[in-house]
């Protein structure tokens, strides 16, 4: 067993663990993770510094999860978009292939809390998967998701990549995953050899709060993108843990220092059990207004909500940034807020019959 299984295998799973380990009433938290699994691994443990803290709330179970009366259980209505089970096809050129059902740790804000944790997917759903893949020719990204995708042996992990690569319309593949932020011991050279032999892949990591981006993380990426791998993240705005312009501005600079590109940063979606950490749309607003033009762009995600019902991700910009626009000229504000006018070319003012207020 590798080092990384060992330390996985010390995680807290059970509600006697759990409520002992934090004083926590164990009847309530046994009720809640019948439904919503959970695990703390012993690594994570040690990131959380006292009981409430931006860390504790990611995965300490909460009464609250069952109080939710709002919520779905498949928010983006992925079952809607699965010709398979292991597979969402919703944009015609990309699909997710899921390859399973466990995690690094269970976050309590997960879209997918309705299944992670619990069944395991069979292997042979995921290879009914690649066929899917295999057939359909417009797919040219997949990317796996789960469930963690690293959190699969590399021998398990191996097979997959091995048989999306001779599949030859595939351009790029993807892993979307939270184990270098949060088991970054399972980001092993011997990994990271096996995964540079397929490229053109990309990770996208999930971080949530800067105070993830410990030395062994920034060892873990640096190995990752010492294999050439191109590295993104992806953080939901969480009410109480990471909704301050502060603690985001902080997250994206310390990202970037570690070279991980910020991707995304997501609204929270409608998931059942996840309503208390759901922040307004304007707070995501505000914390964007905050980094445009004071931190270097490449820090900036670009802030989406990844519609209910399957409608798919669609970016928010601060509505103040584009005043007015017509045939002669677009007026905007600066991050000093300061306004600027940017004239239309000539061309289209004389071909566009007529004019514009
Ligand atoms: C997020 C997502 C993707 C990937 O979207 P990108 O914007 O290309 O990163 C693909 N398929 C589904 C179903 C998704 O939810
Ligand atoms: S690691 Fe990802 S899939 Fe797993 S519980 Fe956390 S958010 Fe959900």
């Amino acid at each position: 067993m590798e080092r990384w299984q060992h330390i996985l295998k010390k995680s807290l799973i059970k509600g006697d663990q759990v409520s002992a380990e934090f004083d926590l009433e164990q009847e309530k938290i046994s009720k809640v993770i019948e439904e919503y699994p959970v695990r703390i691994n012993p690594y994570f443990r040690a990131l959380i510094r006292e009981k409430g803290d931006p860390i504790y709330r990611q995965v300490v179970p909460d009464g609250q999860e069952l109080l939710d009366d709002v919520g779905i259980d498949d928010p983006l209505n992925e079952e809607g978009d699965s010709p398979v089970p292991s597979v969402v096809h919703r944009y015609e050129d990309r699909a997710l292939l899921m390859v399973t059902h466990q995690c690094p740790v269970y976050c309590r804000f997960c879209t997918r809390k309705r299944f992670v944790g619990k069944a395991p997917i069979p292997r042979e759903v995921v290879r009914q998967g690649i066929e899917y893949i295999r057939a359909h020719q417009e797919i040219r990204d997949v990317i796996l998701s789960g469930g963690d995708p690293l959190i699969l042996k590399d021998r398990e992990l191996e097979e997959i990549l091995k048989s999306l690569r001779a599949i030859p319309h595939l351009d790029i593949i993807r892993i979307g995953t939270r184990v270098p932020g949060a088991l970054p011991q399972r980001i092993t050279q011997r990994l990271c050899r096996m995964l540079k032999r397929y490229h053109p892949l990309y990770i996208n990591i999930n971080f949530i709060h800067p105070r993830e981006i410990t030395e062994e993380v920034a060892a873990a990426c640096s190995r990752l993108a010492d294999a050439g791998i191109p590295l993104g993240s992806q953080t939901v705005l969480l009410k109480g843990i990471n909704d301050d312009p502060e603690t985001i501005k902080e997250l994206m600079q310390r990202l970037l220092a570690i070279r991980v590109k910020p991707y995304y940063l997501y609204q929270a979606d409608l998931t059942r059990g996840t309503e208390h950490l759901r922040t307004s749309v304007e707070c995501g607003l505000d914390i964007i207004r905050g980094l445009q033009g004071r931190i270097s762009g490449m820090a900036i995600p670009k802030f989406v909500i990844d519609l209910p019902g399957g409608g798919g991700k669609i970016p928010l910009l601060p509505p103040d940034f584009v005043i007015g626009m017509n045939e002669r000229e677009v007026i905007v504000k600066n991050y000093e807020d300061k306004i600027y006018r940017y004239p239309q070319p000539k061309e289209d003012r004389v071909f566009s019959g007529h004019q514009g207020g």
